[in-house]
């Protein structure tokens, strides 16, 4: 069982979910990962001492005193570390995990409900917030962010479109699945009530709509995460 330093806490995992940064950083693809290392950045777990439901994010640390850590921005910090990559992650009994960067998680999810928002949820809903009031929204890829922010899209009922590469049937599939989520208001355009709709990345060019917002998952530092 690990150890927690004194600003750390000690968790008893729930649940840990899998993003594709996991298996990127299993397959060797990042650089300088801590070794031997426990992958796993999306966790759910109880904190041993005080029984306080946590979750752990892709973010375990940042120096607190470089410019950016002081103006809020500690994702771009030079020196931040990665769990489940330069830190042990979740995919274990026993996490340890700096408390400035864990979230408490609310009773009413179910540990595996929870855990994707831990990364997948919590990119796509920066991405989210910055697109504004935009009735219809674009996704390109629809992995683990797109499908939970297409649910929270068409519940706000908007118009969800997909964009997958040609012929990935499995993820056109799965975009198709997320039709029944909404939208809960009736739509704008009936016509358009079959969406979200499958089709191969548009390019660069054709994808530029004259007056369009665009809003990147993902963070900014690298490694990019999901
Ligand atoms: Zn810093
Ligand atoms: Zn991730």
């Amino acid at each position: 069982m690990p150890s927690p330093a004194s600003d750390q806490v000690l968790l008893r995992v729930e649940c840990c979910a899998v993003c594709r940064t996991d298996l990127h950083v299993v397959d060797g693809e990042l650089r300088e990962p801590k070794l031997p290392l426990i992958p796993g950045h999306q966790i759910i777990g109880i904190e041993e001492a005080t029984h306080t439901r946590l979750g752990v994010p892709w973010l375990g640390w940042s120096c607190a005193v470089c410019s950016y850590c002081r103006s809020g921005r500690e994702n771009l910090c030079d020196r931040a570390k990665f769990t489940g990559y330069t830190l042990d992650g979740g995919y274990a009994q026993y996490a340890v995990a700096d408390r400035r960067f864990c979230f408490e998680i609310a009773e009413t999810y179910a540990a595996e409900e929870a855990a994707p928002l831990l990364c997948a949820g919590l990119i796509g809903y920066r991405a989210y917030r910055m697109i504004g009031d935009a009735r219809r929204i674009g996704f390109y890829g629809f992995g683990s962010a797109a499908q939970i922010l297409a649910q929270i899209a068409r519940a706000d009922g908007r118009e969800v479109f997909a964009f997958t590469r040609d012929g990935d049937m499995a993820a056109q599939h799965f975009a198709r699945q997320m039709a029944p989520y909404g939208p809960e208001a009736p739509p704008r355009r009936p016509r358009n009530r079959s969406m979200p709709r499958s089709s191969s990345p548009p390019t660069a060019h054709s994808s530029s709509p004259h007056s369009g917002t665009s809003s990147k998952a993902g963070p900014s530092f690298a490694p990019a995460s999901t």
